[in-house]
C-alpha cells in the first residue's frame, strides 16, 4: 500500500529541518551580529521556495491555507525570515491562481520561465510595491514604465523592499509614463543585475533588520516584454481588489508564528518556576493567553482556508480583512500580557522576549492597515459592493 503524503506535511517536514538553526539565528540577526542571508541560505536549500509552485510543476503544491500553516511554523521560529521568505510568495504566490486556458501564449511563457527559475535555479523573488509618497497603496505611485520597442524602460524609487541583495528577481508595481490614470498598474520582474538598479543601504528599524529592507532605485531599468507580470497589463489594482490575500494577508503566517513564541515563552517561564506554576493567579493568566492565542489561530486559518476554497468571494475577503485585523491586535496584546506576567526577564536584552515584543508591532503597519482593515469590514456589512476598486485605500 502506497501512503500519499500531504503537500502540508511534506512542506512542514522541510520547514523542520531548518526551524531550529533558523530559532537560533533569531536573535543575532536581530542584533546585528549574523548577517540575514545565512537564513536565507537555509530557506534555498530547504526547497521552501517552492511551496506554492504545484507538485506536477515540481513544486511543493500548497494552497494558501496551507501556507499559512507552514509560515506559522517558520515565524515561530524567526518572524524575520519568515516576513522576507513571505515576500517571495507574495510575489509569485497568484501565478497559478489564473486558469492557464485565460492566460494567453505571453502569459504561459512567463509562468514557465517563473518555474524554471525557482523549481530549477533555486532563485528568491521579492516584492517592492510600497513608495514614499504612498505607502503599500497601489493608486497613486510614482514609479513609471514606457516601452521602448521590444522592451519596457522604468524608473521610480521603492521605500521598502524586503530582501534587497538577497533576492534574484524584484516585482515592481509601476503605472505608465504617458498617462495620468491612477487605476492602471502593471507589475514586472527587475532581475538584481539589471542596469539602473541600486538599493539605499538596509534600513535600520527598531526590529526586523532580518527582513533585509532597504530603498530601490530603478533608474532607466530596460528590461524584455516578456518580464511583464503574466503578460498583462494594467491589472493590478483590479486584482488586489477582488483577491486581496496575498498583499493584505500573506504574512498573517509569520505573525501568527510570533504570537505563538510569545506564548511558548511565557509557558517556558512559568514552568520553570515551581512557586508561579501553582499560583492560581499566574495559572489563569497564562491559560488567558493561550485563549487568545487560540482565537486568533482559529480566524486566521479559517480566513486562509476560505481563499484556498472560495478564491475571491466577498466572504472570504470579508473575512481576510477581519482576520489580519484581530491577529495584529492579538499578538500585540500577547506580548503584553507576556511582560506583565514574566516580568522583568521578559525584558532581558539577551533573551527573545524583547525582540518579540518590538516585532509584533509591525503588524500594524504592514498593509493593509488596521483602519483599512476596519474600513473593509464594516463596508462589505453594509453591503458595498467591495469589487468597486472606489471603495478601497489600495
Ligand atoms: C520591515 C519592513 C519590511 C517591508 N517590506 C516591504 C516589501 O518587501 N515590499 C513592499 O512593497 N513594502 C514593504 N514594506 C512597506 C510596508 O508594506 C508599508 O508600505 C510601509 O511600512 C508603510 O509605511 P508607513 O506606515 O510609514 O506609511 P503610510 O502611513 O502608509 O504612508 C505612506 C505615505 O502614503 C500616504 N498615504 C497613506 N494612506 C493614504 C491614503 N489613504 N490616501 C492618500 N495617501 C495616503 C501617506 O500620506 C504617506 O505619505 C515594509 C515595511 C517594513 C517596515
Amino acid at each position: 500500500m502506497t501512503t500519499v503524503v500531504r503537500p502540508l506535511d511534506a512542506a512542514l517536514d522541510l520547514a523542520r529541518e531548518v526551524t531550529p538553526e533558523l530559532a537560533e539565528l533569531a536573535d543575532p540577526i536581530d542584533r546585528g551580529t549574523e548577517a540575514p542571508v545565512k537564513a536565507y541560505a537555509l530557506i534555498r536549500e530547504s526547497g521552501l521556495l517552492s511551496a506554492m509552485i504545484p507538485r506536477e510543476r515540481g513544486g511543493l503544491g500548497l494552497d494558501f491555507g496551507d501556507y499559512t500553516v507552514l509560515l506559522a511554523e517558520l515565524g515561530a521560529a524567526n518572524g524575520a525570515i519568515a516576513l522576507g521568505f513571505n515576500m517571495h510568495n507574495v510575489a509569485i504566490g497568484s501565478l497559478f491562481e489564473t486558469d492557464g486556458d485565460a492566460l494567453g501564449a505571453t502569459g504561459v511563457a512567463f509562468r514557465d520561465w517563473v518555474v524554471d527559475e525557482v523549481v530549477d535555479h533555486q532563485r528568491m523573488f521579492a516584492s517592492a510595491a510600497s513608495e514614499p509618497s504612498t505607502g503599500a497603496r497601489l493608486r497613486g505611485i510614482s514609479t513609471a514604465y514606457r516601452r521602448d520597442g521590444d522592451d519596457y524602460v522604468l524608473d521610480g524609487h521603492k521605500s521598502f523592499v524586503s530582501l534587497s541583495n538577497v533576492a534574484d528577481h524584484y516585482v515592481v508595481t509601476a503605472r505608465p509614463a504617458d498617462t495620468d490614470t491612477d487605476y492602471e498598474v502593471s507589475h514586472f520582474v527587475v532581475s538584481a543585475g539589471d542596469p539602473g538598479v541600486s538599493f539605499s543601504p538596509e534600513w535600520r528599524g527598531t526590529a526586523l533588520s532580518g527582513t533585509s529592507t532597504a530603498q530601490m532605485f530603478l533608474d532607466g531599468t530596460r528590461i524584455p516584454s516578456r518580464r511583464l507580470f503574466l503578460g498583462v497589463e494594467g491589472m493590478s489594482l483590479f486584482k488586489v481588489v477582488r483577491e486581496p490575500h496575498w498583499m493584505a494577508a500573506g504574512y498573517l503566517g509569520a505573525y501568527l508564528g510570533l504570537a505563538t513564541a510569545v506564548v511558548d515563552f511565557a509557558t517556558e517561564r512559568l514552568s520553570a518556576d515551581e512557586r508561579r506554576r501553582s499560583r492560581d493567579t499566574d495559572v489563569q493568566g497564562l491559560g488567558s493567553m493561550v485563549v487568545r492565542l487560540q482565537a486568533a489561530r482559529a480566524l486566521t486559518l479559517n480566513a486562509a482556508r476560505a481563499v484556498a476554497d472560495h478564491r475571491s468571494d466577498p466572504s472570504t475577503n470579508a473575512l481576510v480583512y477581519a482576520a489580519k485585523h484581530h491577529l495584529g491586535e492579538a499578538a500585540q496584546a500577547l506580548a503584553a500580557q507576556s511582560v506583565a506576567l514574566v516580568g522583568s526577564a521578559a525584558m532581558a536584552a539577551d533573551g527573545p522576549m524583547q525582540r518579540l515584543l518590538r516585532e509584533v508591532q509591525f503588524c500594524s503597519i504592514m498593509p493593509a492597515k488596521p483602519a483599512d482593515c476596519l474600513d473593509y469590514v464594516g463596508r462589505a456589512q453594509l453591503g458595498a459592493n467591495m469589487f468597486d476598486v472606489s471603495n478601497h485605500g489600495w
